[in-house]
């Protein structure tokens, strides 16, 4: 287990996970330690093209993202941690929270290039790739015209025909936190009951596990996050595409706000001991050549406007308004979140 580790066997760790040393005789750029609770093995060839664009080599600790916060925390001034990664602004505002991050005057220019709304409202950390939270259905079962608001899915219409994953997942987290903003605690409580109410089967699995139950009929709707549906859109597994194939998606808005985004978000580490290099990763993650390969290899949108990359099924989507929201209130009202979820019995 990732929290036992001794020095020793990380350090172990970090050498074995290096990516793409710089040659024999090239001057030594450095490295830095990259911490992250990314679980998407196509961010190695991100971190490869940071190495071959700066020699800097990027040494990888990957664990779930709550292992990450606590290790982080009990190091404190130890950590060797350079730059930190995780999924969803409710992780990244528990790490802030716990006090993981610094603040890097250097790049805030840089990040002027991200969305305001994506990124910490003191800088402690940005959103470097976007993901929306959509609705998954049954072609044969269902019409995309069912529901243009995530508010539908709480009607009785849905009784026994959703599939969701459990409630303590930080995807749904961040949902219902986003609809406590829009609509206030007490009718966001009243939603919950009302999709709790719908739910077809005990949850269980991720996203990807939810678009199966629908294509193989345990249930008519699913609720997402838009990428599990584009990968398996796109996957090479024939299965993997019938699966697709059986479904569509509709991205629906948050109680009239628009659709509740969420970010895959980055920041510089309170003790980041290979500073510039670190502010050098985390410009790249906004580069040009880093915003393409989010949106090409994860499906992910870019948060940089005017990148072009390829990827055939972002580019069929409809045009897309999303909840203006700074995802930043996504973390801070977590807590009531969840206290709602286990009022209602949301499992
Ligand atoms: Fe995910």
């Amino acid at each position: 287990m990732f929290r036992h580790f001794s020095a020793a066997a990380a350090a172990a760790a970090f050498t074995l996970s290096a990516c793409a040393p710089g040659a024999p005789d090239a001057p030594d750029a450095g490295e830095i330690n990259l911490f992250t609770a990314r679980h998407y093995a196509s961010d190695a060839a991100v971190y490869a093209a940071f190495t071959e664009e700066t020699g800097i080599r990027v040494n990888v600790l990957e664990a779930p993202a709550d292992q990450l916060i606590e290790r982080m925390r009990a190091e404190g001034a130890r950590s060797q941690a350079d730059v930190v990664i995780t999924v969803d602004a409710g992780r990244l505002w528990r790490a802030d929270q716990a006090g993981l991050f610094q603040p890097a005057p250097e790049l805030a220019e840089t990040l002027e290039a991200v969305p305001a709304n994506l990124r910490h409202p003191d800088g402690h950390w940005f959103g470097f790739a976007s993901r929306v939270r959509v609705v998954v259905f049954a072609r044969d079962r269902v019409n995309a015209g069912e529901i243009n608001d995530f508010l539908d899915v709480a009607d009785e219409r849905w009784r026994g025909r959703l599939c969701v994953r459990s409630s303590n997942n930080v995807y749904n987290q961040s949902l219902l936190a986003g609809l406590i903003d829009a609509v206030g605690a007490e009718q966001a409580e009243s939603w919950a009951a009302g999709v709790a109410a719908n739910i077809a089967r005990a949850p269980q699995g991720g996203d990807t596990d939810q678009i199966r139950a629908v294509a193989a009929g345990e249930c008519d709707i699913a609720i997402v996050n838009h990428y599990y549906l584009a990968r398996l859109q796109r996957a090479s597994d024939s299965a993997d595409r019938a699966v697709a194939d059986a479904v569509d998606m509709v991205f629906p808005s948050l109680a009239g706000r628009g659709a509740p985004f969420n970010v895959s978000g980055a920041g510089l580490a309170a003790n980041a001991p290979n500073r510039d290099n670190a502010l050098a990763f985390l410009t790249f993650l906004l580069s040009e050549t880093g915003q393409r390969q989010f949106a090409e290899l994860t499906n992910e949108f870019p948060v940089v406007a005017g990148v072009t990359y390829e990827n055939d099924v972002l580019d069929g989507y409809p045009e897309i308004t999303p909840d203006p929201v700074n995802v930043n209130v996504l973390g801070e009202n977590a807590t009531a979140a969840q206290r709602i979820f286990d009022r209602v019995g949301w499992p």
